[in-house]
């Protein structure tokens, strides 16, 4: 065994001066980062903040949150999870301390976080008050497909105090890591956004935060066809996009990513899809939209950062497709050293294509 893994070791010394992609880690615990770490990843491309909340003395506030009726409860539940969130964020910084740290802000479909509706219902009937209270903003909120819904950027704009409890943890977490001597390298992402207008108003949001602490790169994803389509408008308002190819290939092929599963190995094996598109990056049509999403990007705004965190970006021929066009890709934990080689031998290859004067 020990044999072997100097073989790896001797593999990746080899192949890693050929990789121009970064390698970024989809992280949302220090354990994680840390295990992310050692497979080499550069940072964290993508921390899901909404992963925060299931735990257990969690969700009870989160669910207040959302279903406050009253500026006073919302605000004990903000502060509730402030002080989760500044732990979270200064134990991630801490674990990536001198690399960067993408924090994307919320984005709970509503559905993972409120109480079935039946389970309101019945628990009012038998004259539970504190159901009774919440059934009828928990039916206001209700939906029929809560992922093309109140998620993301939407729910951050319409109820700004949670914007603001976010950013305010992070920027926080990172002084007083500074303070510590640490070299904490936060960014703020938002997610789901369709339109430059609510990137406007998140920016807006965020400067408010960024006077009192100082700057941070702030970014959003680009995951819904419109978004890609506007990539030119919303480039200017921002220091980085990353592609979430997760969204995007169920918005682009009308595919629900909960639920393909069912019919899509047949459709596959039927010829019907060339191969399974929620697997990996589907050139022709999701592939065409970042594409065109990166170039009008960066034509629009030449400092931009361009990163992937999708799923796909963990999956090698899907990361030799973007190694070219990306500043980074981000992977789970367990697939980094698999985009680290995918993506070093797309380097090797684009060398290999290159005239032999250059
Ligand atoms: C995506 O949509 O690709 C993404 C990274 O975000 P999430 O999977 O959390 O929706
Ligand atoms: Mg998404």
């Amino acid at each position: 065994e020990a044999a072997e893994e100097a073989l790896l070791e001797k593999l990746f010394a080899w192949a890693e001066p050929y990789r121009r992609l970064g390698v970024r880690a989809n992280a949302d615990t220090p354990l994680d980062a840390q295990r992310a770490r050692a497979f080499g990843a550069q940072g964290i491309g993508l921390c899901r903040t909404e992963h925060m909340f299931f735990q257990e003395e969690r969700l009870p506030w989160v669910r207040r949150l959302i279903l406050a009726k009253t500026p006073e409860e919302e605000e004990e539940a903000l502060e509730k999870l402030f002080a989760f969130q500044k732990d979270d964020f200064k134990a991630i910084l801490r674990a990536m301390d001198g690399l960067p740290v993408t924090v994307r802000l919320m984005d709970p479909p509503l559905h993972e976080f409120l109480p079935p509706l039946a389970e309101l219902e019945a628990r009012a009937k038998e004259g539970d008050q504190e159901a009774l209270a919440l059934l009828e903003r928990a039916k206001a909120l209700h939906e029929v497909n809560p992922m093309l819904g109140f998620r993301g950027v939407r729910l951050l704009l319409l109820r700004p105090a949670i914007f603001r409890m976010q950013l305010k943890a992070l920027l926080e977490a990172a002084q007083e890591l500074k303070e510590e001597g640490l070299d904490p390298r936060p960014e703020v992402m938002v997610p789901l956004v369709a339109d430059p207008k609510e990137v406007e108003r998140a920016r807006a949001l965020a400067e408010e935060l960024f006077q009192a602490y100082g700057p941070i790169p702030f970014g959003t994803m680009i995951e819904t066809p419109r978004a890609a389509l506007l990539a030119g408008e919303i480039a200017p308002l921002v220091d980085f996009f990353s592609f979430g190819t997760n969204d995007l290939t169920q918005m682009a092929f009308g595919l629900s990513r909960d639920d393909a599963g069912k019919f899509l190995p047949r459709y596959v094996e039927e010829g019907l899809f060339p191969f399974d598109p929620t697997e990996r990056l589907d050139e022709k049509g999701v592939g065409r939209l970042l594409r065109l999403a990166a170039e009008e990007g960066r034509r629009a705004n030449p400092r931009l950062k361009l990163g992937l965190c999708g799923e796909h970006g963990g999956e090698a021929g899907s990361v030799q497709a973007v190694a070219g066009l990306l500043d980074y890709t981000s992977a789970s934990p367990f697939r980094i050293l698999t985009a680290r080689l995918a993506a070093a031998q797309a380097g090797l290859r684009a060398l290999r294509a290159q005239p032999a004067s250059s």
